[in-house]
């Protein structure tokens, strides 16, 4: 299945000069949407992982249903004070200024082989913050999945000691 037909890509949004990658029409379709979920669960049960973890928001919608078809457990990473118990922190650098991103301590246990989620790889700084979360909880980190990957920014550098999966790519 051809997936990049449900990308719809957005001209000039948020900013001008960006091409925003909407995954809400793939989502939509629920051929698309599934077929896209399979390709990653089957990518998650050839590296045994044991939890899934992905970043709001759209990290949660490639995710779930992950989780959901293998049986395992899902846990959100979220910006600062979401969650609302004890949690582990990170600041990551954005354009401009920074963030934080956070996961409830015990989200995760020691050993545990984890596969993280996004919707897209950009310049790959959600994706790394998210990995020295489920690290400092002494996740192991089996996988990396995103429905899309933009190539020309990179994002890929960051991870390279790291397994990974992109559905498409721009
Ligand atoms: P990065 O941290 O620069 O890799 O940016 C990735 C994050 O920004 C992901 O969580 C994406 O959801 C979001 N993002 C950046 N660009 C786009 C886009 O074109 N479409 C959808 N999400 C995007």
């Amino acid at each position: 299945m051809d997936l990049k037909q449900y990308v719809a890509i957005v001209p000039d949004w948020p900013k001008p000069g960006i091409k925003f990658k909407d995954i809400t029409p793939l989502m939509a379709n629920g051929e698309a949407y599934k077929y896209a979920t399979d390709q990653i669960v089957t990518y998650a049960r050839e590296r045994e992982a044991e939890v899934i973890v992905g970043p709001e928001a759209r990290g949660f919608i490639i995710g779930c249903p992950v989780a959901y078809s293998l049986g395992v457990g899902f846990a959100p990473v979220r910006k600062e004070g979401k969650l609302p118990r004890e949690t582990v922190k990170v600041d990551y650098g954005l354009e401009y200024g920074k963030d934080t991103l956070t996961i409830h301590r015990d989200a995760i246990k020691p050993g545990q082989r984890v596969l993280i989620t996004d919707d897209l790889l950009a310049t790959g700084g959600t994706i790394e913050a998210t990995i020295k979360l489920v690290e400092e909880l002494g996740g192991v980190v089996a996988g990396i999945a995103f429905l899309i990957e933009l190539t020309y920014l990179d994002g890929r550098s960051k991870l390279d000691n790291y397994d990974v999966l992109t559905l498409l790519e721009y």
